[in-house]
């Protein structure tokens, strides 16, 4: 009988479940406790639930549904990548990034991406499919780290916005008194803007939102993210004119520095301009190079003076500290593994 995972169910699935087999009503908030905030691995641990209940729901096919990952290496620089099983035979990465008193998780939402951003090797690898909800939520519960986490961003492998639904629940389950109760603002979801799906994410959720831009041409910036044709940053940034970002939520764009073809005072200068009136600020990340991409990275130097700039105009920047690179954590480096036949592919 096929397994059925109870982790990635909100309460009102969880009800369906209780009801299925023949429980009081009450136990789906039992349950819930037991699988988010006491993160039992086994059904047989939800103690205040009747022997009879228990057997029931594994009659039923269910279990817990956690995964410890498949894989797991630490960079020097404390940064950790683990791997978990994805879908479509293609397994997916999350990274754990911790600094000063915080620990981030990089959490995947898809195996592969549809997106074929031209510096990314999740986008080299295509598409194998999108994750379920018990396939992100468990990426949270089940990383080592899980019970020190304090900041998640959807900005591993996939584009989240292309697998709403279950990031939506998600996130449900990450924010809801019976889930994990974690505040909104401790969650950013990054995007390259598909805009129906960000308007949904917008009014759904709380949620801090991160939008990679990369470049203010959008002819260059087509060249570097094909989606660009679909999705125009300038009617992006035109959404996002309409929401309130002066409080409680955050705007950021987020923009890869390419030596000599995206870092000069010219790029600048149109970032400023697109960008002018918005409460934002632009996160810029230094470029990992690629195999098979002729693209590379910025000097530092550059980095420095394009942020300055930007500061001198008004709009917030950082560099982004690059970490974990020496596993391949860092931001475009994730690529997850493939089996084909039995063996590992890459
Ligand atoms: S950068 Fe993001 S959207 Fe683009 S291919 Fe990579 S994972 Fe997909």
């Amino acid at each position: 009988m096929e397994k059925k995972a109870l982790i990635g169910k909100n309460l009102e699935e969880l009800r369906e479940v209780v009801a299925e087999c023949g429980m009081p009503a009450f136990a789906a908030k039992q349950m819930a406790r037991w699988l988010y905030e006491k993160r039992v691995t086994d059904i047989e641990a939800m103690t205040d639930l009747s022997k009879a209940a228990r057997q029931r729901l594994a009659q039923e096919g269910y279990v817990v549904g956690r995964e410890a990952p498949l894989a797991a290496v630490k960079s020097v620089d404390g940064t950790a990548k683990y791997l978990f099983t994805g879908e479509g035979g293609r397994d997916v990465e999350a990274v754990c990034i911790p600094d000063k008193d915080r620990v981030t998780i990089c959490v995947s939402s898809q195996a592969g991406c549809k997106m074929n951003c031209s510096f990314c090797m999740t986008g080299k690898q295509g598409f194998h499919g999108s994750l379920t909800p018990a396939a992100i939520i468990n990426q949270v519960l089940s990383v080592p780290e899980s019970a020190e986490l304090t900041n998640i961003v959807f900005m591993g492998m996939g584009e989240p916005l292309d697998n709403l639904d279950a990031v939506l629940r998600a996130i449900e389950i990450l924010t809801a008194k019976w889930g994990l109760a974690w505040s909104p603002k401790r969650i950013t979801v990054s995007s390259i803007g598909k805009l129906r799906e960000l308007r949904r994410l917008l009014d759904e959720t709380k949620v801090h939102v991160a939008i990679s831009i990369h470049s203010p041409y959008p002819a260059e910036r087509e060249s570097l993210m094909p989606v660009e044709r679909a999705y125009p940053i300038r009617e992006v940034i035109d959404l996002l004119r309409t929401y309130d970002f002066s409080h409680q939520r955050r705007l950021s764009f987020e923009y890869i520095m390419f030596g000599g073809l995206n870092d000069d005072r010219r790029h600048c200068m149109e970032l400023a301009s697109r960008l002018s009136g918005l409460d934002c600020r632009v996160n810029l990340i230094r470029f990992h190079a690629i195999p098979g991409s002729e693209l590379r990275p910025s000097e530092p130097e550059r980095m420095e003076q394009f942020r300055d700039m930007l500061n001198a105009r008004g709009i917030t920047a950082t560099i982004r500290a690059s970490r974990g690179e020496d596993i391949l954590a860092a931001c475009g480096m994730l690529a997850g593994k493939g089996k084909k036949n039995g063996n590992d592919v890459n």
